[in-house]
């Protein structure tokens, strides 16, 4: 058998909030599902980061944990580099920018993976249900999870919105996250991939080429449920699924 895929979930100590460690196992399970091998490595904040997984996941954090997690990952450059798709939410996505600010509310430089930086969203953080409608090539189910920021962050010209905000704020601009070369990163948590199947395969396609379809009536009960909390909640806009979802 060829060796396992490997997926590395990127300092879960650091990068972890609301369990978005859970993207890494999602995506490994529904590889095993295909009878695809896969494993998922916990990268610990000590240690080097592998140069050869196949995906690297990064979660959400606080303020100080972002900026300790950014010092040591300068090695995410090469994997960008050779193009290995790295999914990064929250705060994984803040520092993947240009700039972000730190605790105390300097800026502080970000790996420059991503074009965008990221400061204050005026007034509140951003906390509630975020669904979006993707906006990239192949990727069609709307977007749902939900939000826990204080950050605001505005795109340059080298990186794409992932999703169009239809209930939330997102990025703060009328958009949710960023893609760029193999990064894709978002405001979603949930976990976002537990949340959103199509959006796992999507990322699991880039490496692993078309994919079987699976059964995800479960997914798909959770996430009408989730359509529904939306409607019955109070949110900027109110918001019905498109027939397809429903
Ligand atoms: N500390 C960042 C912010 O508040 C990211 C938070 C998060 O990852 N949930 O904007």
């Amino acid at each position: 058998m060829a060796d396992a895929l490997q997926i590395a979930l990127v300092f879960p100590s650091l990068l972890g909030t609301y369990g978005d460690g859970g993207n890494a196992s999602v995506l490994a399970q529904r590889l095993r599902w295909r009878d695809i091998d896969a494993e998922v490595i916990d990268i610990a904040v000590d240690e080097p980061l592998p140069e050869q997984a196949d995906i690297y996941v990064l979660g959400g954090g606080e303020d100080t944990a972002q900026t300790l997690a950014v010092s040591r990952l300068s090695g995410l450059a090469s994997v960008v580099q050779r193009g290995a798709p790295v999914f990064a939410v929250c705060a994984g996505f803040q520092i993947l920018g240009e700039t972000f600010l730190d605790a105390r509310g300097a800026t502080h430089p970000g790996l420059g993976l991503i074009d965008c930086h990221t400061n204050r969203l005026a007034g509140s953080r951003a906390v509630g249900e975020l669904l979006g409608l993707p906006v990239v090539d192949g990727l069609d189910a709307p977007l749902t999870g939900y939000e826990n920021h204080g950050g605001h962050t505005v795109l340059g010209p080298d990186a794409a919105p992932l999703a169009k905000v239809e209930a939330g704020v997102g990025n703060g601009e009328g958009v949710d996250g960023a893609v760029q070369g193999s990064v894709v990163a978002t405001y979603l948590h949930g976990p976002a991939l537990a949340r959103n199947p199509a959006l796992a395969d999507w990322i699991l396609a880039k490496v692993a080429g078309p994919l079987a379809p699976l059964d995800d009536t479960e997914e798909e009960e959770l996430r009408r449920e989730r359509f529904a909390a939306l409607r019955r909640g109070r949110f900027r806009k109110q918001w019905r699924p498109p027939a397809r979802d429903s």
